[in-house]
């Protein structure tokens, strides 16, 4: 076999490696019976296990609330872009606030269904920043307000959560979800697809509150309502088994790290030293205000875009891939997710130094 690049892709990302091994290991005899989790029925007692632990250990590492369900959807945090407002919005009003690329399509598709008001936005400066979450212009009577947690392309995430009082807070936490403990009691639906820390494509994960089940609209087609899937444990149709199977594996990874405490400071630890790297240079430069600089997707930028080329062209070379920035952007982008590994970050910047060396 190929020796493994380090991975910095943003999405599909890396995997526990244990998780792919234990996966490979179970793949033509899940459980003993002899076939492939891939081929027995959903209704399956095997399966209807995997479900079960799946949203139970969920609920544990993520310290879910119990008046919280979670859900296993399949369309992707972009299906969830129209789910929320087609559910909550319904010709009312909601609040956006507007940190990047990935906010700005979740506000495309709530127009669809009801008025869209701007919170903040931080498109002045290009997505560099975080709005202060205490500054928001809140609407007193907005069905929920929506932010994305972490700006995949930009870089950056928030901190501090806004406090909405009675409005529901919605969040897209596709790229940031589980990286380290949040208050979920402050949010009324979060929504991420897997495939950055979570699992694999074709599962999307909705924690969602009890009394936002209630709140559903009617008369919905039967899978785009929240309520059809709480109602029947994500089982209504047949869910992407594999996907979620996968999910739960690294669920019991993170279990078997020491949990999500352990996990969070892993991720500081290799956010900071790579941040470090950048502010201790003249010649990389960081693009996310030091504030609001993501634990999970560090973008850069080098003096020029040819040594932007070359650097990516040289680190592929060096064994290293996914660093290039989202095209929509230009520049580099690490994405350092969960299964990252420290010694991954300390490779990087060991390269990084060489280059600027080499090119300064
Ligand atoms: C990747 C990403 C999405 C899109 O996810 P899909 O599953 O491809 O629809 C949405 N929001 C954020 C923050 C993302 O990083």
């Amino acid at each position: 076999m190929a020796e493994r690049p380090l991975n910095f892709y943003a999405g599909p990302a890396i995997l526990p490696l244990e998780v792919l091994r234990q996966a490979r290991e179970e793949l033509l005899d899940f459980n003993n019976n002899g076939l492939s989790i891939l081929e027995i029925s959903h209704r399956s007692k095997d399966y209807a296990a995997v479900n079960a632990a799946a949203e139970a250990d969920l609920k544990e590492v993520f310290s879910v609330p119990d008046n919280y369900r979670v859900l296993f959807l399949q369309g992707g945090a972009s299906l969830q872009f129209g789910m929320v407002p087609m559910n909550f919005l319904q010709g009312g009003k909601a609040d956006y606030v507007n940190t990047g690329a990935w906010a700005k399509k979740a506000i495309k598709e709530a127009k669809v269904f009801g008025q869209v008001h701007i919170a903040a936005s931080a498109e002045d400066k290009n997505f560099s920043y975080v709005p202060d979450p205490a500054g928001l212009d809140l609407t007193p009577d907005a069905r929920y307000v929506h932010i994305t947690s972490n700006e995949t392309i930009s870089g950056t995430q928030w901190n501090r959560y806004p406090d909405t009082g009675d409005v529901p807070l919605v969040a897209d936490m596709s790229s940031d979800i589980l990286c380290r403990k949040i208050p979920v009691e402050k949010f009324a639906l979060i929504y991420a697809g897997a495939q950055k820390n979570l699992g694999p494509a074709g599962v999307t994960v909705v924690i969602i509150r009890d009394d936002m089940l209630e709140l559903c609209a009617e008369g919905l087609t039967t899978m785009l309502s929240y309520r059809t899937h709480a109602e029947k444990d994500s089982l209504y149709n047949t869910p992407p088994v594999f996907s979620v199977y996968l999910v739960g594996l690294v669920l019991k990874w993170i279990k078997n790290q020491g949990g999500l405490a352990e996990i969070e400071s892993r991720n500081r630890e290799k956010a900071a030293r790579l941040y470090e790297t950048l502010d201790g240079s003249d010649f990389f430069r960081p693009t996310a205000a030091k504030k609001d600089r993501s634990l999970m997707n560090v973008t850069f930028r080098l003096p020029s875009e040819e040594l932007e080329a070359k650097f990516i062209a040289e680190s592929s070379g060096a064994g290293m891939v996914g660093l290039k920035g989202h095209r929509s952007v230009g520049g580099i982008r690490a994405s350092i997710y969960n299964a990252f590994p420290p010694e991954g970050v300390d490779k990087l910047i060991e390269f990084m130094k060489n280059f600027e060396k080499a090119n300064s």
